[in-house]
């Protein structure tokens, strides 16, 4: 199964991605994720990256495809994998392409998450990190067991500084801007599939297993 997972910042993509890896052995590809990986670690890419994360704009095409290129020729040809994040532009969209093509893994799906204003504000002003695994939380929608404790790892858990509200309205308009294009870009190839963006985490994936069932994906 080799999907792309498409939607604004907020719409769960991460989250379905986590229960896809967990229950479907569907590797995870998050271009956010490591991007934030290359700035903890300082190197030299997360220090040219870092500056536009943190005021929600988008990181250079040639960076997030030279990253994601690399992170897909590792992956054995069977093996399946969500791409969430990526791509964001029709540039990206176009590089991907190719390399898809080149290596023998055509995309099977793109989920669109159709999501509303309100839910996405919602769930990016409450969300928190693990420092430590990258492990997502929401301080109503989905808590840790102990506050500020991350379940999984013990990890403490952190507020993204890029979840502030002058920056969720950047990276929103970001999306407007240069990434909502892609839905018409995938529409014509046929491989666009719109989702619930605004169900909750258990039910949206209850929807995607039938929906891969219904498409013989699973
Ligand atoms: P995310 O965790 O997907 O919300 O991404 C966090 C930030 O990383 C974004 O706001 C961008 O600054 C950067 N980023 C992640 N993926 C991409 C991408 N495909 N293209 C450009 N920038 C990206």
């Amino acid at each position: 199964m080799k999907l792309i997972l498409l939607g604004p910042p907020g719409a769960g993509k991460g989250t379905e991605a986590e229960l896809l890896k967990k229950e479907l052995s569907v590797r995870h590809i998050s271009t956010g994720d490591m991007l934030r990986e290359q700035v903890k670690s300082g190197a030299s890419l997360g220090q040219q990256a870092k500056r536009y994360m943190d005021s929600g704009r988008l990181v250079p095409d040639d960076i997030v495809i030279r990253m994601v290129s690399e992170r897909i020729q590792e992956l054995g040809i069977k093996e399946s994998f969500a791409l969430d994040g990526f791509p964001r532009t029709r540039i990206q969209a176009e590089s991907l392409d190719g390399t898809l093509e080149k290596s023998g893994r055509p995309i099977d799906l793109v989920l669109y998450f159709e999501t509303s204003a309100p839910v996405v504000i919602q769930r990016l002003s409450g969300r928190r990190v693990c420092r430590q695994c990258g492990l997502n939380y929401h301080v109503q929608n989905m808590p840790p067991k102990k506050d500020g404790i991350c379940d999984q790892c013990e990890g403490e858990l952190y507020q993204r500084p890029d979840d502030s509200e002058e920056t969720i309205r950047t990276r929103l308009k970001a999306y407007q801007d240069q990434t909502a294009e892609l839905i018409g870009y995938y529409q014509a190839k046929g491989l666009l599939r719109k989702i619930p963006g605004d169900y909750e985490a258990i039910k949206l994936f209850e929807y995607l297993k039938d929906l891969f069932q219904r498409e013989g994906l699973s």
